[in-house]
């Protein structure tokens, strides 16, 4: 099985880290995490960018995190126009590793700050897709 099920539209059909997919099936979110120096990735890596191992094994991400920063899209990239506005983020979750994603549309504007806490979760998309979004702890 590959990455076609993965987010609005998927730009790749296979991936060494495709098993990302079967985890969001089992409502979990991982990362990969380097089993030589402990660097930790996400999007998941199938290679580590500080070492160069190719030695990974997986890790959920759970839990609450902190908004660092979001910016608010209101036009989009070609295939997600009908998304448009949305908000996207970056939010850091234990030991340091940080998410870039959507948040949750039905947060209202105002409710979104920097530092403000945060939890991941799985999304269903249409047509049997799955992503993942940020929303209020
Ligand atoms: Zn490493």
């Amino acid at each position: 099985m590959g990455f076609e099920q993965f987010g609005i539209i998927s730009f790749t059909s296979t991936t060494k880290t495709a098993q990302f997919v079967d985890f969001l099936k089992e409502n979990e979110i991982r990362g990969t995490v380097c089993k030589e120096c402990g660097a930790r990735f996400f999007p998941p890596r199938s290679d580590c960018s500080v070492c160069l191992s190719d030695e990974m094994d997986w890790f959920p991400i759970s839990g609450e995190g902190t908004l660092l920063t979001f910016t608010k899209a209101m036009f989009a990239p070609a295939g997600f126009e009908k998304d448009a506005p949305y908000i996207l983020g970056v939010a850091e979750f234990a030991d340091g590793v940080k998410v870039f994603g959507r948040l949750d549309k039905a947060l209202p504007d105002d409710s979104v700050k920097p530092g403000m806490r945060v939890k991941i979760h799985v999304v269903a998309l249409e047509g049997d897709r799955l992503s993942y979004e940020l929303t209020a702890a």
